[in-house]
């Protein structure tokens, strides 16, 4: 007698006694016979109960614990399901036990396609039971292949495999989100925090001389909550020395294509296309271009200036910006890919998006047409222009945005221009993969004018660049790449800094007082002042790359154990208030007022 699982049981030969142990998914009973599809993570196979076993089995419920004895018999040809893989055969139980009883699931648990899908308070405060639907198991098991690929991958370049601490200091944040922080029984008063990357630890390895490193590693950021954000969520982690950007690079398109070859059966290109950060943001309005299709944005601002449309006249008066992009859409036609009600919720979005005016117009009989046809009258003086710079086809859909802030503009328009793209683009590829390259180093908060980082203060500038430091330091690029896959940032890394004056020097212009510098990151700087080797590295955000490779949009249905967009956890309700007496004896803390 074998015990087997329920995927494997059709491994077996026919007529073969075994033992299995399942959840009882699905129950049908057909008076003379009772039938149960028993799951468990390897599969499902459907079981009968005849008889006496039968008369027993009627007090089998949905998802009872069973372990059962039966023989594996072959399906008859009318009853062969051919969308499960254990289809061909069924078990006829000769005796079983029940382990456990459960109470009534608060929602189904269907293998099949979600007919409906419970609320997302509830599939969490039930995650245990929503990770029994196929989908979610699906969901972990694919998951696991690639975390398991990424591992093989970096085992097999001789990677060291290292952990990094989770209670650090809390040093000047290295990702630009806010740190969780941990106070401490034994130092009264005193705090830990969590880290939001490794960054800094990592660095150490490699001053350590522990180059190369990689780990699969857990974050924390207190961000505001955000639709597809986690408080905590996995990054690919990994740090080089004596190596540089372009070999960083190579090894996780590497890593990706092999990724790609034993998770998925397909075989990528690379090396994945680069843009510099500059040019993305001119022609694409953001750092992270869906590479889906080619539709750019082009500046008319010029154009818009010598028009009568008030609207993009003014503002391109004013100094602002005014941007278009052009989609074929068969406007018009039978085969239209949009009609007007598209375009006007589309208007009404792109407000959401901070756009406050969306002009759309469409190009038909060698013309530029609108609705209402006042606006492409106001244009009629620049038509001729406006059709030399954008090239539109019959039925093309043009839309313009502008606005006084040019970072504003480009924040809405690319949002517009992807939002189109993906429901009507042309795609070149289902997954588009590039590099964007040399980020500035600093950027300037647009209320206060103070220079920040615009990643992480550990960025090393370019050796062309460097030298804009004292004088425009907004001029300084790093040395700095971000992947973006399919619109979505999947990562990023630099070469660091790893001279002890320059690294000082970066954070005096970030505003930083000596003594602050000192405070939180004079251990680095005093590491680097012990042989630092070249190093750079790279994280991958390894939630929102499976997510992608799975062509599906929630990051949510990929972690084990997600919190709501508030940032809640239903399971544990989590977080929660902690008594007075232990905050006060184990922490000498005390909520002066509960919110
Ligand atoms: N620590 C960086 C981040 O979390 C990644 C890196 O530069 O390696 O974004």
């Amino acid at each position: 007698m074998q015990q087997m699982n329920c995927g494997s049981v059709k491994d077996v030969r026919i007529g073969s006694d075994v033992i299995l142990y399942g959840w009882a998914r699905y129950i049908r009973d057909h008076g003379g016979k009772l039938f149960i599809d028993l799951a468990d993570r390897y599969g499902i196979v459907q079981i009968v109960f005849e008889g006496e076993t039968k008369k027993r089995a009627e007090e089998i419920g949905k998802e009872y614990v069973l372990k059962i004895q039966g023989k594996v018999k072959r399906r008859s040809k009318d009853a062969i399901d051919k969308d499960n893989p254990t289809g061909k055969i069924e078990v006829i139980v000769e005796n079983f036990e029940i382990i456990n009883k459960s109470k009534i699931p608060p929602f189904e648990i269907t293998e099949e396609k979600e007919k409906y899908l419970p609320s997302e308070f509830l599939r969490f405060k039930y995650r245990y039971l929503d990770l029994r639907r196929r989908k979610m198991l699906n969901n972990v098991l694919f998951r696991d292949r690639i975390t398991k690929a990424f591992r093989k991958f970096f085992w097999s370049q001789d990677f060291l495999e290292l952990e990094t601490p989770f209670l650090i200091r809390d040093t000047y944040d290295a990702s630009g989100s806010r740190t969780f922080l941990v106070p401490s029984r034994i130092h009264k008063g005193k705090f830990y925090s969590l880290p939001t990357s490794p960054q800094i630890y990592k660095q150490l390895c490699m001053i350590a001389g522990l180059g190369n490193y990689f780990q699969i590693v857990k974050v924390f950021r207190d961000e505001d909550p955000r639709e597809d954000r986690q408080p905590e969520f996995t990054q690919l982690d990994l740090e080089t020395s004596f190596k540089d950007e372009k070999y960083i690079q190579h090894l996780i398109e590497a890593s990706i294509k092999y990724v790609f070859k034993h998770v998925l059966g397909r075989d990528l290109k690379t090396p994945f296309p680069h843009i510099e950060y500059n040019v993305a943001m001119e022609k694409y309005g953001n750092d992270k271009p869906d590479m889906r299709f080619k539709n750019e944005l082009v500046d008319i601002t010029d154009i818009a200036a010598k028009s009568d449309y008030n609207i993009i006249k003014s503002i391109a008066e004013k100094n602002g910006k005014v941007k278009a992009i052009v989609f074929d859409a068969d406007y018009g036609s039978k085969n239209a890919k949009l009609n007007e009600k598209d375009m006007l919720d589309l208007v009404e979005k792109a407000k959401g998006w901070g756009l406050k005016g969306l002009t759309w117009l469409y190009f038909k009989d060698k013309g530029i047409r609108s609705k209402p046809e006042s606006i492409a009258k106001s244009l009629e003086s620049v038509s001729a222009q406006l059709i030399k710079r954008l090239h539109p086809k019959e039925g093309s859909i043009i839309l313009i945005g502008a606005d006084l802030s040019e970072s504003v503009l480009l924040a809405g328009i690319s949002k517009v221009r992807r939002f189109v793209g993906i429901k009507i683009g042309k795609f070149d590829t289902d997954f588009a993969f590039l590099w964007v390259d040399h980020f500035p180093v600093f950027e300037r908060d647009e209320l206060t004018g103070a220079l920040q980082p615009a990643h992480n203060p550990f960025v090393a500038p370019t050796e062309e660049t460097v030298k804009y430091l004292d004088t425009e330091p907004e001029k300084v690029l790093g040395k700095r790449y971000d992947l973006v896959l399919n619109g979505l940032e999947v990562g990023g890394g630099s070469i660091r800094i790893n001279k002890p004056e320059l690294q000082y020097k970066i954070l005096k212009k970030m505003g930083l007082s000596d003594e602050e510098i000192q405070k939180s990151l004079g251990f680095l700087i005093e590491a680097l002042s012990y042989g630092a080797p070249i190093h750079g590295g790279i994280a991958l955000g390894l939630d929102r790359f499976v997510a992608v490779l799975a062509g599906q949009d929630d990051i949510k249905d990929f972690i084990l154990f997600p919190k709501t967009k508030k940032n809640e956890s239903p399971l544990d309700n989590s977080p929660d208030r902690i008594s007075d007496k232990r905050l006060m004896e184990d922490f000498n803390i005390k909520i002066e007022k509960p919110l």
